[in-house]
Formats: C-alpha cells, sequence, structure tokens
C-alpha cells in the first residue's frame, strides 16, 4: 500500500501498561506526526465527573452529564495537553481515584458515542498516530497501519509502579488486570486485537526496539506496492 506520511492514520490499540504512550509518542516525534492520547480523554471526562460529584458508578447520572465538560486535547507528541473547561488536567487524571474509575466511565455508551466524534473530528486529514483500545475496531478501522500492543502483567505493573514512583507492584498489577477486564468484557467497543493489526508483545523489547519496530511498519505501509 503505498501513503502519505502527511495523511497516514497510525492506530495502536492495547492492554493498559503495554507501553502504548511512550512508544506512540515516540513513534510520532520520529517520524513527525501528530498524537492523540484517547485515554487521556475518558481519563478527563472521568475526573469532571468525580470533581462534579457525580456517581461514576451510576451509567444513568454519567450519561445525563456527559454533554457537559468542554475538553480539548493537543496533538504536540513533545507536550501532549488535556483541558477541560479551561483547566489544565495533564496531573489530576493520573491520580489512583480517576484510574480506579476510568473503566466504569468508559463502558457508558454516550460518554463513547461523545468522545468518538471528537476523536474524529481531531484525526481529521490524518498525520496522525492515535492510541487507545478502539481505535483499529471502531474510530478509525481505515487506518493505514494498526498495532495491538501487549505485555506480561508482572512486567506492566513493574513498569507502571516505576513510572508511579510506588512500591506497591502487587496492587499496581491488581489496578491493571481489573480495567483489562472490564475494558475488554464491556459491551461497546471493547479492548479487541482490531482486523489487520500487528500484534506487538513488548515484554522483552526496549522502548526504544518498540518504537523502531512501530516505526518500521509505517515505513512499510508507506512503501509502494510491488
Ligand atoms: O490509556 P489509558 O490507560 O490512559 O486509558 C484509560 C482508560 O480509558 C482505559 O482503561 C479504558 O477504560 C478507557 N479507554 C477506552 N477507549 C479508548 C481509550 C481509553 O475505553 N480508546
Amino acid at each position: 500500500m503505498a501513503g502519505d506520511l502527511g495523511s497516514i492514520v497510525v492506530a495502536v490499540d492495547g492492554t493498559s501498561g503495554s507501553g502504548k504512550s511512550s512508544t506512540c509518542r515516540g513513534v510520532a516525534e520520529r517520524l513527525g506526526l501528530r498524537y492523540l492520547d484517547t485515554g487521556a480523554m475518558f481519563r478527563a471526562v472521568t475526573w469532571w465527573m468525580l470533581h462534579h460529584g457525580v456517581d461514576v458508578h451510576d451509567s444513568e447520572a454519567v450519561a445525563a452529564r456527559v454533554d457537559e465538560p468542554v475538553l480539548s486535547s493537543g496533538t504536540d507528541p513533545t507536550g501532549p495537553t488535556i483541558a477541560v473547561d479551561g483547566t489544565d488536567v495533564s496531573a489530576a487524571i493520573r491520580t489512583d481515584e480517576v484510574t480506579r474509575a476510568v473503566s466504569p466511565v468508559s463502558t457508558v455508551p454516550a460518554v463513547r458515542a461523545r468522545l468518538l466524534a471528537m476523536q474524529r473530528d481531531i484525526i481529521g486529514a490524518g498525520g496522525i498516530v492515535v492510541e487507545g483500545r478502539d481505535i483499529g475496531s471502531v474510530v478509525w478501522p481505515q487506518a493505514e497501519v494498526k498495532a495491538y500492543l501487549t505485555a506480561d502483567p508482572a512486567a506492566r505493573a513493574a513498569r507502571r509502579a516505576l513510572e508511579e514512583g510506588s512500591s506497591d507492584v502487587g496492587t499496581t498489577e491488581q489496578v491493571l488486570r481489573e480495567r483489562d477486564r472490564i475494558d475488554s468484557g464491556r459491551a461497546t467497543a471493547p479492548l479487541v486485537q482490531a482486523d489487520g493489526a500487528v500484534h506487538l508483545d513488548t515484554t522483552s523489547y526496549s522502548l526504544d526496539e518498540v518504537i523502531t519496530l512501530l516505526a518500521g511498519l509505517v515505513e512499510q505501509a508507506l512503501e509502494p506496492a510491488p
């Protein structure tokens, strides 16, 4: 398939903590593409719900207010941003409270419908690496490159605990597994390996190696067909 870097869409899905964010940012920086972290959008809606006292386990209550938060996502891979109602929430969306609440909020179809429209709008004419759970299956099934990243749960927990400065790897692993369970089991847009997605198990690779593997898939997609 011959493509154009300026219009390419690279869809990267996978389990929590599989290294998607660092990999996608690295590939986008290396190739001069934009970058969209759709997980940050779900986290931002979750943060808003918690901040406004909405019961995140009450899907009707969440659906009733989903149109209220005004989200804004910056797509520069060297400094992605996410704001809600004009407030930068990049740090606030990474707290344990948000991490534990985000998967239940993400099962609500009205939340998914609103963010789906926003995500398609941002992808627009392409030239972007997009990471999430349903990018290759639902958001942009026509993506020129699709990858599905996974890693061994213990390795994921160890990496995540290191990033978060936590020594409690056991709890981190439990939270990751619980998010995977909810994300894979939900009725609307569950986490799946999309048709045509290349599976990359990142367990035994360094970040730089995974970036090189994914950038290689993009370069392959750009080569003219023989
Ligand atoms: O990628 P990250 O771990 O920050 O995503 C947080 C949560 O957002 C996921 O566990 C999942 O529940 C939800 N999510 C989703 N669909 C996406 C991206 C994220 O449901 N495309």
